[in-house]
């Protein structure tokens, strides 16, 4: 068989070889905890500070407002709980999010209605996009915190977040967004954002897996989610796993230095894909083009079951996904593309496509040429 082609970059990325090595010595010699007094631990404890200094450099952050997590699950859910939280000490019960979060933040706002907070659900446009209109319905004087993704996951269009802050601060209300997928793409500048926290991942942007940031904005208060050690200045107790921050931080670092590069190329990628894919016919993109990362082609293919076509494609030796890959042992049909006003069949003929810095033409090709096929066997 030829070599299996990988279109999931959305749901993982591989780990970039200059992020091993930059690894390597943590998980072998230098392997202290970094609470450590002794002379292993101060080594240990050496390394997370230049990554923290590192990660604070390049979204513009001081380094106390970094906070390492163990991925961007935990980072939601310690953002809306805690965040939510303090500000009930405020009288205020009621969180602002959109229809098409994360399940890391959907289950986190949750559990928070079962705390007795009303949650209110932005909805989105056909295109994907949350209208700003409807920020301005949904937050009043009683919201404690306003949640809004930078980028979506299934169908990368871009949040008009910066619309978001505004009406949550013009509220007095706490300003969380999910940059997980934004941050291997767009240049994060917290300053700019004027978010009060911000979360993103390190497997998205060829790191390891299992870490994450979550950034707190100096002065802003956020109950601690996990309790232990007195790490991350009292707030999120856990040894702290060394080798993968050193990681998260190089591999964000090579991500912001060449993201110019990685999104052109990606861009010229996924509009040859789409063309490709497009002369079967019965193709329609879900979620505007023009106003979304460049890595994620979401497309309904007319007349073909997602689950199906998965498959196929699969025994082809091309991996991709319907959507989340949180959600895809799930038989339900996405939120996003429900929310965005698919009905159910045509949010079950969809997949998501989603490409990265290894993606060559020749995948993209033999790709979309055997999706052809197979989309042309299964319409019979
Ligand atoms: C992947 C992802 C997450 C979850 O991050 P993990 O590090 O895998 O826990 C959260 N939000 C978005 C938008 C994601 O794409």
């Amino acid at each position: 068989m030829e070599e299996r082609i990988y279109f999931d970059y959305a749901a993982t990325t591989p780990l970039d070889k200059r992020v091993l090595d930059k690894m390597t010595p943590y998980l072998t010699d230098c392997f202290g905890n970094a609470d450590s007094p002794h002379a292993y631990g101060r080594k240990a404890m050496g390394a997370v500070d230049e990554a923290r200094s590192i990660v604070a450099r390049l979204i513009h952050a001081n380094e106390n407002e970094i906070y390492f997590t163990s991925g961007g699950t935990e980072a939601d859910n310690w953002a809306l709980i805690g965040g939510a939280r303090a500000k009930r000490k405020e009288g205020r019960d009621e969180i602002v999010l959109s229809a098409i979060e994360h399940h890391a933040v959907l289950s986190a706002a949750e559990r928070l209605e079962k705390e007795g907070f009303a949650v209110r659900y932005l909805p989105v446009n056909a295109g994907g996009m949350v209208e700003i209109g409807e920020i301005e319905k949904a937050v009043s004087d009683k919201t404690a915190i306003v949640a809004l993704m930078a980028a979506n996951n299934e169908t990368g269009v871009l949040q008009p977040i910066a619309y978001a802050e505004k009406i949550a601060h013009k509220h007095g209300a706490l300003f969380f967004t999910d940059a997980v997928q934004y941050a291997p793409y767009k240049k994060i500048d917290v300053k700019e954002m004027n978010a009060d926290m911000l979360a993103f991942s390190g497997h998205k942007f060829y790191g390891p897996k299992g870490v994450g940031v979550l950034y707190i904005k100096n002065g802003v208060k956020v109950e601690k989610l996990i309790g232990g050690g007195e790490q991350e200045r009292g707030l999120r107790g856990g040894t702290l796993n060394v080798a993968a921050i050193v990681g998260l931080a190089k591999a964000y670092e090579l991500a912001c230095l060449e993201m110019d590069e990685n999104g052109k190329k990606l861009s010229a990628l996924a509009s040859s894909f789409i063309d490709k894919l497009a002369s079967v016919g019965g193709i329609t993109r879900n979620g505007a083009g023009d106003n979304a990362l460049p890595s994620v082609v979401n497309v309904r293919i007319q007349g073909v079951e997602n689950t199906t076509f998965l498959f196929n494609m699969d025994l082809q030796g091309v991996c991709l996904a319907a959507g989340s890959a949180c959600a895809s042992a799930s038989v339900k049909p996405s939120h996003v593309l429900t929310a965005m006003g698919l009905d159910e069949k045509r949010a079950k003929e969809s997949v998501r496509f989603s490409f990265g810095k290894y993606t060559t033409e020749e995948e993209i090709e033999r790709g979309a040429a055997c999706a052809k096929k197979i989309i042309n066997k299964l319409r019979g």
